[in-house]
């Protein structure tokens, strides 16, 4: 059950993350309207993703797909707007292609020729993506290297489903969020080389003032929003 103090901290935390979007808009002359919050709801369960709608959040993150799925179920495609934000595995893509409106973690050509094959297949027109960057060359984390990224690009090019709308990053982890700066710095440079109007994705709930600083027109946030996951 969610009660009404938890209501009331999900609206206060709402309120409270928007006000800091629209603070960080000013502070550079950005239009906070082009800025979308997606509310990080992975590990809550679905009555607290229904309070977050009332409470006004209309888009939600998720990493996972089989936690996703039956949230997504149970509340309705048509009640929020979907993003997958976490590593897609390719036995997942043909349910993710079901789930989601957006999919954040675009990661290679071999992942992204599947989608649009599975979009053909489930006569579904348009699908949004994003490719995540790793711009870190991070081993451990997923994401596609600016080295690969030209042939990717390429490929979306020529899809007729895929709608290639950004670029999205999960940096490596900084307490201090000035550090995390560079990397939306260089995200944004490589936006604007080659998908000039493309959305960026980037900045969690300690770094998402610095990445509006930046450009960023996505905003992921969960801890700020929901509080600490266990
Ligand atoms: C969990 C997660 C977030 C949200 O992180 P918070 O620090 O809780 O705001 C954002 N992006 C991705 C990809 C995540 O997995």
């Amino acid at each position: 059950m969610v009660d009404a103090e938890a209501k009331k901290f999900l609206r206060e935390n709402l309120v409270k993350v928007q006000d800091k979007i629209k603070q960080a808009a000013r502070k550079v002359g950005r239009n906070s309207d082009k800025i979308k919050l997606v509310a990080v709801s992975k590990t809550h369960p679905n009555e607290i993703l229904r309070a977050a709608i009332e409470a006004g959040a209309k888009v939600f993150g998720e990493n996972k797909v089989q936690e996703a799925e039956g949230k997504i179920e149970e509340i309705g495609r048509e009640n929020a707007e979907w993003h997958l934000i976490g590593h897609l595995q390719k036995n997942k893509a043909r349910r993710a292609v079901q789930l989601f409106d957006v999919i954040q973690t675009l990661d290679s050509v071999a992942l992204a020729e599947r989608l649009e094959r599975i979009c053909k297949e489930q006569k579904r027109e348009s699908l949004s993506v994003l490719a995540q960057i790793d711009l870190a060359n991070e081993a451990t984390k997923n994401g596609i290297s600016e080295k690969d990224l030209p042939s990717l690009v390429k490929f979306l090019q020529t899809c007729e489903c895929l709608k290639f709308d950004g670029l999205m990053i999960i940096p490596p982890y900084f307490e201090d969020a000035e550090k995390v700066r560079p990397f939306f710095r260089r995200l944004r440079e490589i936006r604007d080389d080659i998908l000039p109007n493309g959305e960026l994705s980037m900045g969690m709930s300690h770094d998402f003032q610095v990445a509006i600083e930046e450009g960023a027109t996505l905003v992921r946030v969960g801890t700020a929003i929901f509080g600490e996951r266990n």
